[in-house]
């Protein structure tokens, strides 16, 4: 058996990377507000792990905590946002699906917070939405 990362990761400029350890506990699409200007994007793929499972490399990322409780970073040379993590979530770290190199292997399984859609953004794949989280939603 290999005893190699399961995955690995890299920002666009390559100052931060990681090694991944483990498989992905949920894969999915976030819609809400913060992660649209986080990311200058319609909506945030994330890939949540066990905090445990990653290992960052190369320079350290910058932080930026975006509300109470929570902890963004990017890559402090080219802008690339790496992770977040938030207390509603112990233990865990979300990566940004596009710094992982292995992001073709992926599979999504929802699209989170689409009360905050951009309706030019389609969600129109087959997955389940909810309007916020699946526990808020329940
Ligand atoms: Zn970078
Ligand atoms: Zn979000």
């Amino acid at each position: 058996m290999s005893e190699g990362p399961v995955y690995t990761a890299r920002c666009l400029c390559g100052a931060v990377t990681a090694e991944i350890a483990g498989e992905a506990l949920w894969v999915s699409h976030c819609h809400c507000p913060s992660c649209q200007k986080a990311t200058s994007a319609a909506f945030a793929t994330y890939v949540g792990f066990d905090k445990a499972a990653v290992r960052f490399m190369g320079d350290e990322p910058r932080l930026f905590k975006s509300s109470p409780g929570v902890e963004r970073r990017f890559c402090h040379s080219c802008g690339s946002p790496v992770s977040f993590e938030g207390e509603a979530w112990p233990g865990e770290i979300h990566l940004h699906a596009g710094f992982i190199n292995e992001s073709d292997q992926l599979q999504p399984e929802s699209h989170v917070y689409v009360r905050s859609r951009k309706p030019w953004a389609k969600t129109e794949d087959g997955l389940p939405t909810y309007r916020m989280f699946p526990r808020d939603d329940a």
